[in-house]
């Protein structure tokens, strides 16, 4: 296809060069109220942090973060100099009234997690609720989050989706949360570790059905992947795989609430005829994007009455 679009010259560049450092001078010129600034950084590519989170980074009297040897890289990386220490989920209790002190004084508290968005499945939120509580003003910076990269990424429905955070670690609390997603009609959002993923991944397929789904990986970086397909195929990959790196999971909604024990029954009525329970029971399952599970034990019942 021909296109009339030409890439940017060199003297584009620089004229953008100098927009941009125009922009981020009057933002760093602005004054810097007293706030509490949350503030979303970088999930991999440190080129994805905005020019207003700079400017409040360099200009805060100080930064919270969660581990200052990994915030240091970002800091060090934009020459930033400002006061960095760690607030995280086992100093938090014992930092919060101090933090409450400073923004009391008029003081600049910014605060910043590992990667992506503050309280995101990060430390934050009580913190914000006590500044809430004690007046004072909390000014949210948006940014990269890892839940939102990987919906967009996926090709599968945006329009109403849920983020379910981090799943357990232990296999009965991991199924009991899944089952609990099942009727949701919107796309699931899930974090998970790359040592679990295999097994969360064949407990989506038993629990949901054999619906689409992603597993978005290491996104932003240099190793960025996005497979796409269906949980059975996804599993099998998974299982393969020695799947290293950050994951975020995406499921497609699914149709499976919409679809009655009684319209499973009359389906099995007509493929049970010339077929076995456990092949009828697959076939339909896909067909319907419920679980063969569901399937084939309402077949069990359904033969045990006649
Ligand atoms: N607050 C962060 C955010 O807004 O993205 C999320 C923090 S949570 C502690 C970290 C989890 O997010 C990882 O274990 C992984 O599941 C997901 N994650 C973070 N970075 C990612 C990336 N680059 N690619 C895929 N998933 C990522």
């Amino acid at each position: 296809m021909k296109t009339d679009v030409k890439s940017s010259s060199s003297e584009d560049i620089t004229r953008t060069v100098a927009r941009i450092t125009a922009e981020f001078t009057s933002f760093c010129s602005a004054p810097l109220a007293p706030a509490l600034y949350l503030v979303a950084t970088p999930i991999g590519n440190l080129g994805d942090i905005s020019l207003r989170a700079l400017s409040v980074l360099m200009r805060a009297d100080k930064v919270y973060c969660e581990d200052t040897r990994h915030s240091i890289k970002l800091f060090n990386h934009y020459g930033i100099r400002a006061k960095l220490d760690a607030y995280h989920d086992h100093n938090g209790d014992r930092l919060r009234p101090r933090i409450m002190k400073e923004l009391a004084a008029g003081l600049r508290v910014a605060l910043i997690s590992d990667a992506g968005t503050p309280m995101i499945s990060d430390p934050g939120f009580k913190l914000g609720q006590a500044a809430v509580e004690a007046g004072h003003k909390i000014i949210s910076l948006p940014g990269p989050t890892a839940a939102i990269t990987a919906l967009t990424s996926s090709g599968l429905p945006t329009d109403r989706f849920q983020f379910a955070g981090f799943l357990p670690a232990k296999t009965g609390a991991r199924r009991t949360m899944i089952s609990e997603m099942r009727d949701v009609d919107a796309a699931l959002i899930f974090f998970e570790s790359p040592g679990r993923l295999s097994a969360a991944l064949e407990d989506f397929e038993n629990i949901l059905g054999d619906r689409d789904a992603v597993v978005a990986r290491e996104l932003t970086k240099m190793h960025e992947e996005i497979k796409r397909g269906r949980l059975s195929a996804l599993c099998q990959w998974a299982e393969g795989a020695k799947v290293k790196g950050e994951i975020t999971i995406i499921i497609a909604p699914g149709g499976a609430c919409q679809v009655t024990d009684a319209e499973i029954v009359a389906m099995l009525d007509q493929a049970l005829q010339p077929r076995r329970l456990k092949d009828a029971a697959r076939d339909i399952a896909e067909e319907l994007g419920v679980p063969r599970k569901r399937v084939y034990e309402l077949g069990l019942k359904h033969m045990d009455k006649k």
